[in-house]
């Protein structure tokens, strides 16, 4: 019997991250693959994002793990630190979870990476295609159309997000070449700032993401590309440690973006449809797993429509399997946001367990989310 997914044909719409791992794992399976991207070019745009061991499993099966480490940079922990620099607690990964590795990348720099890979897996990507409804002529549409999905309505009818009443910026700044591999997490009373070094760009230049979040009851639109006033960002964070005053004073453009809570879909799949990454569950940024869940629903995508001729019964195990991991990651970001930002005693007695913690039992730190990244895309 021929492979179940050769010469199916396939579009993809949206090369984000989902859309291009999806392609590449796809048309490495023999489906016949194109990639319809409303933007006129795969641009520099973006910031940081993190990439935890759950998803370099996939990335490590598609063979792309050499060009992915050579764009990215190590992370070995996470520090979380007072307002005052002063730490809290420190999730050592690089002792608790040895065999594991966590890196850092600039988006634009894996979404380079993806469509290299695609391509070379045979995808055509076609820029300057904005699809408004399923597009006719292919046997499979898969939607990964990011956190604005046109294509989720049409599963799911129309639904309004719910705003946190938290603005974050992000920014990217030149870093020096000696940066610790670690992200921090400095912590205020209604706000907080999380730093980190990206691997280099294309001209081999260090740089440092900076992700700043703020409880105000006015909102942002939610989106990639608005720009905020960085004034106003070091406005905001003027009372944080003098090195996060340092990095604040050597951004020159923020994005900034209110942040909305969205159900993740009830609807994944109609047989012909269905819905990754964004598409299908935009996340809050509080657990890093945006990117690395849309990693890990291209792959499981491919594994069941290659081990089904059925598509319909493909698609409805690829839900069943993604829908609860996902509610989870996605409430686990929720409850996050909480706690970064805590004020008065609530703060004190939470700062002092984590202290607590960190001093007895740090593994314990790490081990709470076992379940998060001991996932293997490529078991299930
Ligand atoms: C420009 C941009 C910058 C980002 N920057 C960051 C960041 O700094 N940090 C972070 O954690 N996350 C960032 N993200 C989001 C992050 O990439 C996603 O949360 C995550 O990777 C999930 O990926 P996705 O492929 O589902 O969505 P995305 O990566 O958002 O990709 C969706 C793709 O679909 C395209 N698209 C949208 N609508 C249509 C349509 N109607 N027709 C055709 N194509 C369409 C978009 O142009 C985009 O290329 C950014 C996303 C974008 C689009």
């Amino acid at each position: 019997m021929p492979n179940a997914l050769s010469a199916r044909n396939v579009a993809v719409v949206g090369a984000g991250i989902a859309g291009l791992t999806a392609a590449i794992a796809l048309a490495r399976r023999g489906a016949r693959v194109t990639v319809l991207e409303r933007a006129d070019a795969l641009r520099e745009v973006g910031a940081g994002i993190q990439v935890s061991p759950n998803a370099v499993r996939a990335l490590r099966a598609l063979d792309l793990l050499p060009g992915f480490q050579a764009r990215a940079a190590l992370s070995e922990q996470v520090i979380l630190r007072d307002l005052s620099g002063a730490q809290v607690a420190r999730l050592d990964f690089a002792r608790h979870r040895p065999n594991d590795s966590f890196y850092f990348i600039h988006r634009a720099r894996l979404q380079d990476l993806l469509a290299g890979a695609a391509q070379a897996a045979g995808a055509d990507i076609r820029l300057n295609r904005e699809i408004a409804a399923p597009p006719e002529g292919f046997d499979l549409v898969v939607a990964a159309d990011g956190l604005k999905s046109a294509l989720r309505p049409v599963l799911n009818g129309t639904e309004v997000p719910f705003f946190t009443g938290q603005t974050a910026w992000r920014a990217v700044i030149a870093d020096t070449g000696d940066a610790a591999p670690q992200a921090e997490v400095f912590m205020g009373p209604g706000r907080h700032l999380v730093s980190y070094p990206l691997g280099p760009d294309r001209l081999g230049r260090n740089q440092r993401n900076i992700v700043a979040v703020i409880e105000r009851p006015d909102w942002h639109e939610e989106g990639w590309s608005h720009a905020g006033d960085p004034a106003d960002l070091r406005a905001a964070f003027a009372r944080f440690a003098p090195r996060v005053g340092d990095w604040l004073a050597r951004v020159d453009q923020a994005g900034i973006w209110g942040l909305f809570r969205h159900p993740v879909a009830t609807h994944w799949q109609d047989g012909r449809l269905v819905l990754i990454g964004d598409a299908a569950h935009p996340t809050l940024p509080f657990m890093a797993q945006g990117a690395v869940m849309a990693i890990e629903d291209a792959w499981v995508l491919a594994a069941c429509l290659d081990a089904d001729h059925d598509q319909a019964a493909a698609l409805a195990r690829f839900q069943s399997l993604r829908q609860p991991r996902c509610t989870r990651i996605v409430e686990a970001a929720n409850k996050n946001a909480r706690n970064y930002h805590l004020r008065g005693p609530a703060r004190a007695v939470a700062h002092a367990g984590l202290r607590g913690l960190n001093r007895f039992a740090p593994a314990s730190l790490i081990e709470r989310f076992g379940w998060l990244y001991d996932y293997d895309p490529t078991q299930v």
